[in-house]
């Protein structure tokens, strides 16, 4: 029996699992059409704010995967839409640090988005990775927290690898936001629960869910925490040698997403 006849529905992580930066994984659009010809409900999900959904959904459709902004989530939406179930529309704003398609996903789930200074009002402020973080931004934001905001971050992830070495992450961007507001920061991307409780709720009730991921830290132990199956692909960022000493084992360990058929 393969593993997909196990659940309903999958949670794909992106990279590593259905693409490698701009190239698609081999054999992964297929996979992806037979779980569907299957009747498998597949759900992308990301921790990766720099793009939109829209934008998530064009790219994958360029690989020969249909998809649709419903068919995707990504850390940027899915704090878009766990926010607006803890604040009201209508009432004193968010203040975003973060990329432009963060705003354009706050926006489009109905917050009210409070630019520059208007930012030290905003009853929220929400942190995702961007180049562009400036001493203002963070000003605004510490302002905005030490008078009651409530702190959203996409993720922790520290630092990230670029061809001249690491760069800042996330997280560090959200240590220095909380470290000024003087507040803990509600984490919504995976490993964090907010992101599957989320996807939960674009999935009929009862669905047997699995997650398939590249990183142990984020997928897999997101998957575990959430209470789901689990599957590890070595077809991104996650070494045999490094699974072989990891405390944190999957359900199932594939070379890539179309060895679950
Ligand atoms: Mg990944």
């Amino acid at each position: 029996m393969s593993i997909a006849e196990h659940y309903d529905a999958f949670l794909l992580d992106l990279d590593g699992v259905v693409y490698v930066g701009r190239e698609a994984v081999p054999g992964a659009a297929r996979a992806v059409a037979e779980l569907r010809r299957l009747g498998k409900q597949v759900l992308f999900v990301t921790n990766d704010a720099r793009s939109t959904r829209r934008q998530y959904a064009a790219k994958l459709a360029g690989m020969g995967i249909p998809a649709t902004v419903a068919d995707v989530l990504s850390a940027g939406s899915a704090m878009a839409a766990y926010m607006t179930q803890r604040h009201p529309v209508g009432g004193r704003g968010c203040y975003a640090i973060g990329p432009q398609a963060l705003k354009e996903e706050l926006a489009i789930a109905g917050l009210a988005l409070c630019e520059g200074d208007a930012g030290r009002t905003a009853e929220s402020v929400a942190v995702a990775f961007h180049e562009g973080f400036h001493y203002r931004e963070l000003l605004v934001a510490t302002q905005a927290l030490r008078a009651g905001a409530v702190l959203y971050g996409t993720n922790r992830d520290t630092i990230f690898p670029m061809p001249d070495g690491p760069w800042p992450a996330t997280g560090a961007v959200l240590a220095a936001v909380e470290t000024g507001g003087g507040r803990q920061a509600i984490v919504v991307g995976k490993p964090e629960l907010p992101m599957f409780e989320i996807a939960r709720g674009l999935l009929p009730a009862k669905t047997r869910l699995a997650i398939v991921g590249d990183s142990l830290f984020s997928d897999i132990q997101g998957g575990r925490r959430a209470g789901i199956a689990t599957v590890l692909v070595l077809s991104g960022n996650t070494r045999p040698e490094e699974l072989a000493r990891s405390q944190l084992q999957p359900d199932y360990v594939v070379p890539g997403l179309a060895d679950i058929l």
